[in-house]
């Protein structure tokens, strides 16, 4: 299933130019002003925008809605990002690196 996955080829993905592009979908509640991660959080994702093909699936998966879409591009809002980890774990491209804060 894994391997099927990150064999999804470039023509198959619909373009994503901007957040009301998507389509409708559940949203996470977790994203809301109260909700800041603060200082709690030891990875967190970084987007290689040279691999990065703006598929969007990291904004489709991310549970925390933390994922925003700005020019067509992929960007995570730290201040809400958990580092969970699945936005690298779904990304077809392996373009999302997780890595220790501070680094
Ligand atoms: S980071 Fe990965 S999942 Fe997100 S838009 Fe880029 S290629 Fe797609
Ligand atoms: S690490 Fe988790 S919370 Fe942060 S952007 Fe990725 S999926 Fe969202």
């Amino acid at each position: 299933m894994q391997k099927d996955k990150k064999k999804m080829r470039e023509s198959e993905l619909i373009i994503i130019e901007k957040e009301s592009d998507m389509p409708p979908m559940a949203m996470s509640l977790g994203y809301m002003t109260y909700n800041k991660t603060g200082s709690w959080r030891n990875i967190k994702p970084i987007i290689n925008y040279d691999i990065c093909i703006d598929c969007m699936i990291c904004w489709k998966f991310c549970p925390d809605a933390c994922v925003l879409i700005e020019n067509g591009r992929p960007l995570i809002d730290y201040d809400f990002c958990k580092g969970c980890g699945i936005c690298a774990e779904e990304c077809p491209k392996d373009c999302i690196e997780m890595v220790e804060e501070g680094k």
